[in-house]
């Protein structure tokens, strides 16, 4: 049995990826689950009736049990933490406060692509202070006018002596709201050819935060709008030429794709252990409400696919950590996970009657805010689209 899994029945969903991680891995999972009880939840509840954006003392607080260095190698100040083990992390914040742990996986990322992918000056520069969460960094690439069509942005990049001039605008980027740093994407000729990344800071001249995205849900995710206005960005602040901004952004993005299926699985998990444990104190006409088969089958139905829906972001997430290509088993786990919750909460509430929309379940908080899930680094349709352009080759 696992001693991670605060379930800690037989067979949990998360034994398979506890048996995967080494044990100082394990240990930052623990860390995490602490801190997602203890300040994580609070918060997450707190933000769903204020409105409020996840704040940057909780990033901190987080990176000082040297969690925001989860991914990033021990001799540049991280963890050294496998993907698996970071996606095991994302799956126990998650499970209880999925935007606000939407949130923290998305400025953790940020720490390990600027430890990995920024020249050695870069990292010298701006690493430690992401590290310890004095500095957060956010990545902008979709616009106002379309998300899903990278190729088509508007922002911006012309050549000047000594580096940059960016404009343009950003919309529904995570932690817009407290970011301090932003890897940008912009144009500097017309197509995917012509894209490039810069590492932009957001308090130098003609770079603006423009605040959160007011939502009805979610916005402990602080997503909202960053403007660049004749933004000056140095040379040495380029962090791929124009041509491979594109491809970076494709190729990163099976691995946010994981993040978010496994995420969706772990909220779907909560809602079922909920609905069961409650499925047995609960009595209707006699007896307790599981001992009704429709209800009972019901859940096992959400269980079938809960089931499925794990099967396919381990596989997926296995191809990533050993550094295979997964462009499909990606596109496959986050279209079936994230559609699969959302109906699957649902199930799980319609099961427990008006309770299910009590506070202390927090289900309905977290049905609300799952939806971001199906938008977010690829929409379903355009995972559609990459899993059909897999037909042909699969069956010449
Ligand atoms: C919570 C959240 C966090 C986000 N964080 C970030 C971030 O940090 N950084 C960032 O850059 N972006 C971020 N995004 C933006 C996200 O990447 C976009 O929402 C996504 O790319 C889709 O773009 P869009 O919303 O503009 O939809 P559009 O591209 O306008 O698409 C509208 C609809 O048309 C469908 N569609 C598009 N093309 C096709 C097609 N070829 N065939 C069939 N249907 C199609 C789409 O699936 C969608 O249903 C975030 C979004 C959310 C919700």
């Amino acid at each position: 049995m696992s001693a991670i899994s605060e379930a800690n029945h037989p067979s949990s969903i998360y034994d398979e990826w506890d048996a995967l991680l080494a044990p100082e891995e394990a240990g930052l999972v623990r860390k995490a689950q602490a801190f997602c009880d203890s300040e994580l939840i609070p918060f997450a509840e707190h933000a769903h009736r204020t409105g409020n954006a996840l704040p940057r003392e909780l990033v901190q607080s987080w990176a000082a049990l040297g969690l925001q260095g989860l991914q990033t190698p021990r001799e540049l100040g991280g963890q050294g933490a496998s993907y698996l083990a970071k996606i095991r992390v994302v799956q126990v914040l998650a499970r209880s406060a999925f935007a606000a742990a939407f949130s923290l996986n998305n400025s953790h990322s940020m720490v390990h692509m600027i430890a990995t992918q920024a020249s050695a000056e870069l990292r010298e520069r701006y690493l430690g202070d992401l590290l310890s969460g004095k500095l957060v960094a956010c990545i902008a690439l979709t616009e106002r006018g379309g998300g899903s069509d990278l190729a088509a942005m508007k922002t911006t990049a012309k050549k000047v002596s000594g580096g940059w001039i960016l404009n343009g605008e950003k919309a529904w980027i995570t932690n817009a709201t407290i970011s301090d740093l932003a890897v940008v994407g912009a144009q500097t000729a017309a197509g995917t050819k012509g894209i490039g990344r810069f590492l932009v800071p957001l308090q130098g001249r003609g770079a603006e935060r423009l605040g959160a995205h007011p939502l009805d849900a979610g916005s402990a995710s602080g997503v909202g709008a960053l403007r660049f206005s004749d933004t000056f960005v140095p040379e040495d602040h380029l962090l791929e030429r124009p041509g491979e901004g594109f491809k970076r952004s494709m190729s990163a993005i099976n691995g946010a794709r994981v993040h978010v299926a496994a995420m969706a699985t772990a909220c779907l998990e909560r809602a079922l252990e909920v609905a069961v444990s409650y499925g047995q104190r609960r009595a209707v006409f006699g007896e307790p409400l599981l001992e009704h088969q429709g209800l009972r089958w019901q859940l096992a139905e959400v269980a079938n696919e809960l089931e499925a829906a794990n099967a396919l972001v381990l596989r997926a997430a296995r191809l990533i950590n050993a550094g295979e290509s997964a462009e499909l088993p990606a596109a496959h786990a986050k279209k079936f996970a994230t559609s699969r919750v959302v109906s699957g909460i649902e199930r799980c509430m319609q099961s427990m009657g008006a309770n299910a929309l009590s506070r202390e379940h927090g289900l309905h908080r977290q049905l609300a805010e799952i939806k971001m899930a199906s938008y977010a680094d690829g929409t379903t349709e355009i995972l559609n689209e990459r899993i059909g352009s897999h037909l042909v080759r699969r069956y010449p």
